[in-house]
């Protein structure tokens, strides 16, 4: 049987315990042990896949074709594991179930009610992941914060777990933010207090209290928050503002968070932790040897995390080719053909975003036909893809008003059109076509060059696809489909033989980039993108080209 760390938090969102959740998991697996992360959110979508971005962040994609949690994005990249739809639950998937069980007659006569129907479910949810064998530790981290009225129901499970596992199983980590007030130059410790007393009026004790903090907790403080918070000094843990996610693991390792578990859970066989790849990336990633910049187009580019994954690809991608990727945010909807030079000057690559609806689709065209004519790198991911595919369309096979039914039901030329089996589909939760699908690679291409094997495996996320009544006219215009599902020849990648980095792909590669293993793509656009810039750099100094040839 596993044991189990949750993660609660207080005070306020966003302290980053997706983080420090899968930080200390890195450590464990580090140690030699096998361990998962799950995510309960208290909301009542039965999953994030129907919240607009600017809601809650990106939207998440598993193997299994889960929508979920971007935190789970933080697990898969930290610990270079799959996570799947059991590792994220909500508040409606658990009344969804328990609801089917009641019209199924499973209550058997009883009022159904949060206490215990609602609670044994969550609590059945919680042990699930541990309870086959496959790992040694299951880390929940429960969404939300201590005190909210729609995070109770969890806070409760996790007080009955603590009663029904024995003592060394089971362990409560408390997230709290350490304010530090300029004006009185003191760290605050009240906050904390309140929100560990907050936790223990629910039943639950942390064992372990982790403090977000700017200033370094000096052990006065840390007697302090032990004697108030009741917890042993050693298990008052300091998280220090880091200047990457990535280093977080180390930090959390130099105050021995790990070792704090471990102790509680009576494991002695661990060893010490391997982190050799982890320290290497890092150490590229700190000290980079060249520098691009990446239009990031999209269109909803004021919330950084509804495109996380595509930046924390980037940040892999930069540490392979040991290059700082500085990514700038280009807001379509403000793209013209008057001004996309202007726009776009300074670039060294462009990536046009995922998206869905027609805002800002006409700007993301008129960039792409930039970066086609200007032999710019470009990477088109789903939406992306779609627009290289209509760009092309009206501006070299001439079909002036080809479009995705997406945009325009009624398009002369749907060169992107809505795929077969999703015509009779009216519902929106979950009905995509999501998860990972096989996909061959055309030999010589760029796509195998790239990957270097065939077929790949990608995740998906989309309704419509390229429509292969048009494949014939672009292959003859010098637009190459280089991947395709081996199964329904749905075209998966486009790719532009002639132009020095052109590729669309109509999967999320960036859903399965992680530190050890950064996505191929990304790595090659990376790298494109570096030889535009020291192209562009010899051109503007015309000395140093004579000096060179
Ligand atoms: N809206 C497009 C589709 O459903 C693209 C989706 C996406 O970019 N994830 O096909």
């Amino acid at each position: 049987m596993a044991k189990y760390i949750f993660v609660t938090g207080g005070v306020t969102s966003s302290l980053g315990k997706g983080i420090i959740a899968a930080s200390l998991a890195k450590l464990l697996q580090a140690r030699g042990l096998r361990v998962t992360i799950q995510k309960f959110d208290p909301y009542i979508n039965v999953d994030p896949g129907t919240l607009n971005p600017y809601e809650h962040g990106e939207c998440y994609v598993t193997e299994d074709g889960a929508e979920t949690d971007l935190d789970l994005g933080h697990y898969e990249r930290f610990l270079n594991i799959f996570t799947s739809q059991a590792n994220n639950v909500t508040t409606g998937r658990i009344y969804q179930t328990v609801i089917s069980k009641e019209r199924e007659g499973a209550y058997l006569g009883k009022t159904v009610q949060v206490v215990p129907h609602i609670t044994d479910e969550i609590k059945r949810r919680m042990l699930q992941l541990g309870q086959d064998g496959r790992y040694d530790i299951v880390i929940t981290e429960i969404g939300g914060t201590v005190g909210d009225i729609e995070s109770l129901p969890f806070v409760e499970a996790v007080r009955q777990l603590q009663w029904e596992l024995p003592e060394e199983d089971s362990l409560v980590v408390h997230l709290t933010l350490i304010p530090y007030l300029k004006a009185a130059k003191e760290l605050k410790t009240k906050p904390t207090q309140h929100s560990v007393k907050m936790l223990s009026q629910e039943g639950v004790h942390p064992d372990i209290i982790v403090c977000r903090t700017e200033k370094p907790l000096f052990p006065e403080l840390r007697r302090k928050i032990a004697l108030f918070c009741n917890v042993k000094q050693e298990a008052v843990i300091e998280a220090a503002d880091a200047a990457t996610i990535y280093e977080v693991p180390l930090l959390m390792m130099r105050e021995k968070l790990d070792i704090i578990c471990l102790k509680k859970f009576n494991i002695t066989d661990y060893k010490e932790p391997e982190l050799s790849k982890w320290k290497e990336f890092l150490d590229k990633l700190k000290y980079p040897k060249s520098k691009v910049t990446i239009g990031l187009i999209g269109k909803y580019l004021e919330l950084q995390d509804a495109y996380k994954s595509i930046l924390e690809a980037f940040v892999h991608a930069g540490a392979v080719n040991e290059c700082q990727v500085q990514v700038v945010n280009v807001h379509s909807e403000f793209i013209t053909h008057d001004n996309v030079a202007e726009k776009l000057a300074g670039l060294d690559g462009l990536l046009v975003a995922p998206g869905f609806g027609h805002r800002g689709v006409e700007g993301k065209i008129v960039a792409v036909k930039y970066a086609r004519e200007n032999g710019l790198p470009f990477f088109g991911i789903c939406l992306g893809m779609q627009m290289a595919a209509i760009e092309f369309a009206r501006n070299v096979l001439g079909l002036k008003e080809a479009h995705s039914t997406e945009m325009d039901p009624d398009t002369k030329d749907p060169v992107i059109d809505l795929m077969e089996e999703q015509k009779k589909i009216t519902a929106k939760g979950g009905t995509m076509r999501l998860g990972a699908y096989s996909c061959e690679l055309k030999e010589n291409s760029l796509a195998s060059r790239i990957y270097g094997y065939s077929p790949i495996s990608e995740r998906h996320r989309h309704r419509w696809e390229f429509n292969n009544k048009y494949l014939e006219q672009f292959e003859n215009a010098g637009m190459v489909a280089s991947g395709k599902n081996p199964g329904t020849g749905l075209v998966e990648i486009i790719e532009l033989p002639k132009h020095p980095f052109f590729i669309g792909v109509q999967y999320h590669p960036e859903l399965k980039s992680t530190v050890e293993n950064p996505q191929p793509i990304f790595v090659g656009f990376i790298k494109a993108a570096k030889e535009y810039a020291e192209k562009k750099a010899n051109v503007k100094n015309p000395l140093l080209q004579s000096e060179m040839i």
